[in-house]
């Protein structure tokens, strides 16, 4: 088996490292740029003894393999088992997700809207070719639904305009409308609960990076820190790093971002270099509020679709693990963690942005305004890249990049390696890790990739 470079030390590049030495392949190094594993599925401890993910991160899956990989690294005991109570904030109330088959629990007028566009949806013509998520949104979820959550919500989360987005990804990823239950649950109302992610698994200990931490001690001794790569030298196959050091390869896992890492190729033809630019990311803000009181709530996270709201989602985080607040004790201490992104569409608002957080919180009344001398810990978290957009002419652009690399023996892979949003839960990239060495070492196919 050739010498192996893998750059990035997330759930990909740890992934391969871990099948290549379940396969018995020793001939190969990991070079992750920060100090510590995990990326995008990394957590960080506070002074105070708080854990923060970069984003409240659950974990549930359909690969067998993946599951197995859990188990084996945390053991039944190391991972917490915990049923989906996931909420939108809409006015003054809360309205259980899905949204559209909730609606009994909307004031009268936003209830009537939403059937009456939920109806009107119907009259449109099913096989008609949708151009963008928008046009999708509106055809399958009735103007109503749209007006009062889908379009609010997705603006927020994506922070791109959803006319540059396609509707080619969304499978699993969103609940979608069936208007005979939708109408059903608003006259007798019922918890209708839905998608893969009923019941999720979140790691005893630790916190996200928790899962990534237990594969280290599989890896032996290949894992370099503080390793940044700068240059790859496509025709000599050399890496070379911020720290001036280089390292030789036969074969290139990267994961790092697509358009970045095409900005660090030596040789990319200018048809690349095009094709890069033409991939749409957001980036993200995290603020942790770690408070000394229980948790406010038994819900696991809520959407925020008012735009006003500085957040689009927020998680109980310390609802997840006891062991991620100070001393494990979840009776006098809690943590509430907010995201949100922004993107070069839409900026982030100019002042306080932590401040403007909390002052979100008091607003939503997650919080009373008595609860803020509670506040022991506020943490901002920051990720470059946090999404990457299904936009409507990703997979043109992709298809350029992805076959000058593999003819260069480079193979990119991951949520931004592949640059595939549906593909980019650490499930999906623990496998695209696993099926990468799968075809090295066999000439197999890599199904979640291709997928
Ligand atoms: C907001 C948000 C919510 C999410 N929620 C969930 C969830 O609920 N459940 C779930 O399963 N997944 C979730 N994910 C996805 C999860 O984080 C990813 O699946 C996973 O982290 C992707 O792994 P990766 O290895 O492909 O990339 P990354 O995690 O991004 O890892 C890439 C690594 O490359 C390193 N690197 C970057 N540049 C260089 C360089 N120049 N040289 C060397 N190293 C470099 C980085 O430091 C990083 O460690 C979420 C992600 C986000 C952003």
């Amino acid at each position: 088996m050739p010498r192996i470079a893998i750059l990035g030390g997330g759930p990909t590049g740890l992934g391969a490292a871990y099948r290549l030495r379940e396969r018995g392949v020793d001939d190969f190094e990991v070079f992750e740029r920060a100090g510590q594993i995990g990326g995008l599925a990394t957590s960080f401890q506070d002074a105070k003894g708080y854990t923060w993910d970069v984003s409240g991160h659950i974990i549930f899956s359909g690969y067998p393999y993946f599951n197995q990989f859990l188990e084996k690294m945390l053991g039944k005991e190391g991972i917490r088992r915990i049923d989906r109570e996931s909420w939108i904030k809409f006015e003054d109330r809360y309205v259980r997700y899905p949204f559209q088959n909730h609606l009994s629990s909307l004031p009268e007028r936003a209830m009537l809207e939403c059937l009456i566009g939920l109806v009107e949806s119907q009259t449109i013509d099913r096989d008609r070719a949708f151009r963008n998520f928008e046009e999708w949104v509106f055809a399958k979820f009735g103007a109503g639904v749209s007006k009062h959550f889908m379009i609010p919500y997705n603006e927020k989360v994506w922070s791109t305009p959803l006319s540059q987005m396609g509707f080619y990804w969304i499978a699993e990823r969103v609940a979608v409308v069936d208007w005979k239950k939708a109408l059903e649950t608003a006259l007798l109302p019922k918890i209708v609960d839905w998608g893969p992610n009923a019941t999720f698994g979140y790691p005893a200990t630790r916190g996200t990076v928790g899962l990534w931490l237990a594969v280290l001690p599989y890896l032996g001794d290949r894992v370099r820190y503080r390793k940044r790569a700068v240059c790859v030298d496509e025709d000599e196959r050399e890496i070379r790093f911020s720290d001036g050091s280089t390292a030789r390869y036969e074969k290139l896992l990267t994961t790092l971002p697509l358009e970045a890492f095409v900005t660090r190729l030596a040789r990319a033809p200018e048809s690349v270099r095009a094709a890069s630019k033409k991939l749409l990311f957001n980036r993200l803000f995290t603020v942790g509020v770690g408070l000394k009181r229980p948790s406010p709530s038994t819900k696991n996270w809520i959407y925020f679709p008012n735009p006003k709201t500085p957040f689009y989602r927020m998680t109980y985080l310390s609802n997840y693990s006891p062991d991620i607040v100070p001393g494990g004790d979840t009776s006098r201490y809690c943590s509430l963690l907010m995201e949100t992104t922004y993107s070069r569409f839409r900026p982030l608002p100019a002042g306080d942005f932590a401040k403007s957080v909390v002052n979100g919180l008091v607003d939503e009344e997650i919080l009373q305004p008595a609860d803020l001398p509670a506040i022991e810990s506020v943490y901002l978290i920051h990720a470059a890249h946090a999404y990457p957009i299904p936009s409507v002419d990703r997979d043109e652009a992709l298809e350029t990049i992805q076959s000058y690399l593999e003819s260069k023996e480079i193979y990119s892979r991951g949520r931004f390696g592949s640059w595939k949003y549906e593909i980019g839960n650490q499930d999906h990239s623990l496998m695209q890790g696993k099926e990468v060495v799968d075809r090295w070492l066999d000439g197999s196919a890599e199904k979640v990739f291709r997928s």
